[in-house]
Formats: structure tokens, sequence, C-alpha cells
């Protein structure tokens, strides 16, 4: 006589939503009217550090990463803890936080 097993379904942990980290370069960066290296809020009130603070790639040009021309990339975004720091520290109002 064959053994009975008994295959027990496991449930699947509820997944974490990812957390979306947009910053509008119309408004901070490459293409806004603030020069990121003046402000930096962001990058301070983050206590995780989510942020890097980079010169623009441009890929029309021979040379990609223009030094005058800097913005800000949420990089680890897997790192944010959801505080919404950045979103209030912001003058610009350029930073939007979803999940
Ligand atoms: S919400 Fe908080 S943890 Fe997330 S990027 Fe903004 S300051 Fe950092
Ligand atoms: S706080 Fe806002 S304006 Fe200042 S660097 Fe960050 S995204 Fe730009």
């Amino acid at each position: 006589m064959g053994s009975k097993v008994k295959t027990k379904m496991l449930k699947k942990p509820a997944k974490k939503k990812k957390t979306k980290i947009h910053i509008d370069s119309a408004l901070c960066g490459a293409d806004g009217k603030i020069d990121p290296r003046d402000c930096a809020k962001c990058l301070k009130a983050c206590d995780p550090a989510v942020f890097i603070m980079h010169p623009a790639l441009d890929l029309k040009f021979k040379d990609k990463y223009d030094p005058q021309r800097w913005t800000i990339s949420p990089q680890w975004g897997s790192l944010c803890t959801r505080c919404l720091k950045c979103v209030e520290v912001c003058p610009e109002n350029a930073i939007t936080v979803k999940w």
C-alpha cells in the first residue's frame, strides 16, 4: 500500500508594491530651472540615501556627460521607506513618490 502524502498549499506571501520615485526634470535637473547642486535638499533629507546627484546624460552629444548640467536620480528606490521627507523639502515640488 502506498503511503498517502498530504501536500499543503502554501500561501504566497503578499507582494510589497514597488515604490515609484520620479523627479520632474522640467523642474529640477538637466532641463529644469533649478540646478540640483544649488539645492540638494532631497539628498540631505533622505535617511537611506536613495538619491544620487550626477552629471546629466545626454545621448545627443559625443561627450554624453555634460559637466555643466547636473541632475538627481532615485538610484536605490528599493531602500525607500516612504517617509515622504524628500517630497516635503523640495522647493519645486519636483518629486513624486507613489506605491
Ligand atoms: S520618501 Fe523618504 S526614504 Fe523615500 S526617497 Fe523620499 S526621503 Fe528617501
Ligand atoms: S529638493 Fe527638489 S529642487 Fe532640490 S535638488 Fe532635490 S529635486 Fe531638485
